[in-house]
């Protein structure tokens, strides 16, 4: 890199992505053959359209990785169409909803306050403006999605189209449920899937993909690849999909990220990756538990996923004040929405994390106990019963050690050969 600045942010960068530890939901760690493929030649390409019907000359090779990505991620996830090019989960979003919606509709999500994401209606969003939603949510008792809303609100609003999936909600979601309300009321009924498309990849969890007129993914969750969007759909759906991606919602696709999207597009279908997904998952249920025994209150008891969500109130803390409390010692952890008690986003009131990277570093359900027990020391009040919080000083400079330790026993890298790349 001969641009000093830029050599000085990229060191400091990769130091930092080695020596923390990312537990951020949406985070994972690329193999470095991904960052191969998004800095190869296909970053300097056009093309415009689809595989065949270009609007640039030279696509040829341009045809040939966007063919490979489709038709594996057909095969990978059952799918009979599948979009690789849109270039976020956001713009997989929006382009589902310009392929089924018109402006006004009336559309039924998840709230915010209970884990719907911008996409969802946020008045900052899109979605907000162009559409009219409405927000179903979770039970109060034990936090599980309230079908029974769900389908008293469907009657009600009469949507275009229901969204299932969260950002936050740690359950299995009943599709085959979704779909007999749609059928109900005549529904379109569109999957958010980007935090869990990984997971159905891997056979850990329901696949949306036989229910859902339209499934919303990305490739750099769970899957492990480059950031990007994705979009299953039946063959009837194929040409309004495609037609939102583009010219509807997008210009020219980035080929080296549709490149990166079928490289693990492919890895996704070996079991070892299956296996990836269970240890995943297993993590997160180790992780829970782990929190659940150092005193914190679990949001829906537990987890079917990579994530772990827990309401941080019985700390005294924001959710805000116990990501930066982490942060501090090298642990990277986000905040959510507890549902029932809305409080502004920025700070929130709930921890949300995720395993996914951490099983990627090769870390196991002992790890999640002893990264659990650190969050606990890290979270808990310093006068919690024999004074084993962490908060004073000298706690948090034994945990931000002990956190080290373990970064440096699982490196990013280590489980891949080649790691001169970016
Ligand atoms: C991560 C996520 C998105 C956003 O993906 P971006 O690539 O950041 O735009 C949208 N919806 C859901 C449910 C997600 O989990």
């Amino acid at each position: 890199m001969s641009d000093p600045a830029l050599a000085a942010i990229l060191a400091a960068e990769r130091t930092r992505r080695a020596d923390q530890i990312g537990l951020l939901a949406g985070e994972n760690h690329s193999a470095p053959e991904v960052r191969e493929l998004l800095g190869s030649v296909f970053a300097d390409k056009y093309a415009e359209g689809y595989p065949g019907r270009r609007h640039h000359t030279g696509c040829e090779q341009a045809d040939a990785v966007e063919t490979l990505a489709v038709e594996r991620a057909k095969a990978l996830f059952g799918a009979e169409h599948a979009n690789v090019q849109p270039l976020s989960g956001t713009g997989a979003v929006l382009a589902a909803y310009a392929a089924l919606l018109r402006p006004g509709d009336a559309v039924l999500a998840m709230s915010l306050a209970h884990g719907g994401h911008l996409s969802n209606g946020s008045a900052a969003n899109f979605s907000g403006r162009w559409f009219d939603f409405s927000g179903y949510g979770v039970r109060e008792d034990d936090g599980l999605i309230d079908l029974d809303q769900v389908r008293d609100l469907a009657r009600a609003v009469r949507p275009k189209a229901i969204v299932a999936g969260s950002i936050s909600y740690p359950r299995d979601v009943d599709w085959p449920a979704f779909r007999a309300i749609a059928d109900e009321v005549g529904a379109y009924l569109v999957a958010a899937a980007a935090q869990t498309i990984g997971l159905v990849a891997g056979g850990a969890i329901t696949s949306p993909v036989p229910c859902a007129d339209v499934v919303c993914g990305v490739t750099h969750k769970v899957l492990g690849g480059p950031r990007g969007g994705l979009l299953l759909c039946r063959d009837e759906l194929a040409e309004r999909v495609d037609r939102a991606v583009f010219p509807f919602t997008q210009g020219g696709p980035a080929m080296n990220q549709i490149a990166a999207k079928a490289l693990v597009l492919g890895r996704a279908a070996e079991p070892e990756f299956a296996d990836y997904t269970a240890r995943t998952v297993a993590n997160a249920r180790a992780l829970g538990e782990g929190l659940a025994a150092s005193g914190l209150r679990l949001l829906t008891g537990g987890t079917d996923t990579h994530l772990v969500t827990a309401d941080a109130r019985g700390l005294g803390l924001s959710g805000r004040e116990a990501e930066r409390r982490c942060e501090a010692v090298g642990l990277l952890i986000g905040r959510c929405a507890v549902p029932f008690h809305e409080v502004p986003p920025a700070e929130a009131c709930g921890i949300r994390l995720g395993t996914a990277a951490v099983t990627t570093r090769g870390m196991g359900p002992e790890q999640m106990t002893e990264l659990a027990e650190l969050l606990g020391r890290v979270l808990r009040p310093a006068d919690a019963k024999g004074a084993k919080g962490a908060r004073g000083a000298d706690g948090a400079e034994e945990v931000a050690e002990r956190v080290r330790g373990l970064a440096q026993r699982y490196p990013v890298d280590a489980a891949v050969r080649e790691s001169s790349v970016n």
